[in-house]
């Protein structure tokens, strides 16, 4: 079954014009071949995980005994601290941290401090934040907080506990995610974003308790996302008929709730609407029904130093190597260094996966051997 014919793209495909890379490689803002600049930064802070969502890290492939990357492997935070000035450096003004689960980062919050330090070429701060699995939240809000973390991005796929261990294969109840969702807010995290990516036949039957649960607990203190189920990586064996549209969860909420669309309002890559008594907004993140590569902007640090220009990719750049202290490289080499490959990678750059997918109607061909990465590896 192809993309095209299974389901119907909700947005134009755009026609682009692919140019040259530049040849010029140290000056001005830095485009890409597409025209897109380099805008956001997602760091990877571990590939390890205490959920096994079935649509991210299976259990199947990631056991119990899994080996993931050792301590040493992973960039210190001096590593990552000097790779995100670098992109700030760049124009990048927004940073998330993410995983596997960041919580799991002994001392994750020594981190958001250096990272919350940073300003961009004109002084302006930057907006810090994270995506967790909610569990080691509560235990953590107060240190986020503290830390300058600006804002935060809680996944929920279900509010019954049943359901909320199908989806995550782990012994952690919902409660304990929801506990987190309300520490945070006490301290201060809100609006905090709920994202649900939905499995078509495993957890949706859960949009309408989990959208009646954030409108009756939190109202606009939380906003709901829903997300279409990708394709990404290779472990989650993704079949087409498990994407449930995000037209197909609009038109089911219609049927519970008033809402009405925000015309023209877009938050980051979501489309919004809003419950027309005032009790707080859904959004649904398309990417596989109305891909938005075109405002694509972000690029993907792994935890081992990887740089990629998107989700879909099989080949990283090297920036560890840049960041590895040599000795003699004073700290304004490093940064020109690193720069200059960030630079060239982000020059090189013509991705736009889902929109092939969405055009073609196929799933975009890799090179021979090629595998594309998982999520979990460079953060969602
Ligand atoms: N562990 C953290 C968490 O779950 O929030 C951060 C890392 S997780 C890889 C980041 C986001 O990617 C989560 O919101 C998760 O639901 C989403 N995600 C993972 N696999 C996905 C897939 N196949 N399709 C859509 N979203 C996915
Ligand atoms: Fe872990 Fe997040 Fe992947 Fe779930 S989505 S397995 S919580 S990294
Ligand atoms: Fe960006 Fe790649 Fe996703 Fe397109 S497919 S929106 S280029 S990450």
């Amino acid at each position: 079954m192809t993309v095209a014919k299974a389901i119907r793209i909700e947005r134009p495909i755009r026609a682009w014009h692919l140019q040259e890379p530049a040849v010029k490689s140290d000056a001005g803002p830095v485009v890409d071949r597409l025209g897109r600049p380099l805008r956001e930064l997602r760091i990877s802070v571990t590939d390890r995980c205490n959920f096994r969502c079935v649509y991210c890290m299976p259990r199947s492939v990631y056991p119990r005994n899994f080996t993931f990357m050792k301590k040493e492997q992973l960039l210190d935070f001096d590593e990552i601290t000097c790779a995100a000035e670098a992109f700030v450096a760049l124009g990048v003004n927004k940073l998330r941290l993410t995983g596997g689960e960041p919580l799991l980062r002994p001392q994750l919050e020594r981190l958001v401090e250096r990272l919350a330090a940073l300003r961009t070429p004109e002084g302006d701060v930057i907006d810090l934040a994270m995506t967790t699995n909610g569990s080691l939240l509560a235990r953590k809000a107060v240190a986020l907080r503290d830390a300058g973390l600006g804002r935060l991005t809680v996944s929920l796929d279900a509010v019954s506990d049943e359901v909320f261990r199908r989806m995550s294969d782990a012994d952690y109840p919902v409660a304990k995610v929801l506990a987190g969702i309300d520490a945070a807010l006490r301290v201060g995290f809100a609006p905090i974003k709920v994202n649900m990516v939905v499995k078509r036949g495993v957890n949706d039957g859960e949009i309408v308790p989990l959208a009646r649960h954030v409108r009756e607990h939190y109202g606009p203190a939380v906003a709901l996302r829903f997300i279409e189920y990708m394709d990404v990586g290779e472990s989650n064996h993704w079949k087409l008929d498990e994407v449930l549209p995000s037209i197909d969860v609009i038109a089911l909420l219609q049927r519970h709730f008033s809402l009405e669309r925000v015309v023209g309002a877009r938050s980051g890559t979501a489309e919004l609407w809003r419950h027309v008594d005032g009790c707080g907004e859904v959004g649904t993140i398309s990417s596989v029904t109305a891909p938005f590569c075109g405002d694509c902007s972000r690029a993907r640090l792994s935890s081992d130093g990887l740089l990629y220009t998107c989700l879909f990719s099989s080949q990283g750049a090297n920036l560890r190597a840049c960041l590895a202290d040599e000795g003699s490289r004073d700290s304004s080499g490093k940064a020109a260094l690193l720069q200059g490959a960030i630079r060239a990678a982000w020059q090189r750059r013509s991705d736009r996966y889902s929109e092939l997918r969405a055009s073609t109607g196929a799933l975009p061909a890799l090179r021979p051997h090629a595998q594309r990465v998982e999520m979990h590896y460079i953060g969602g």
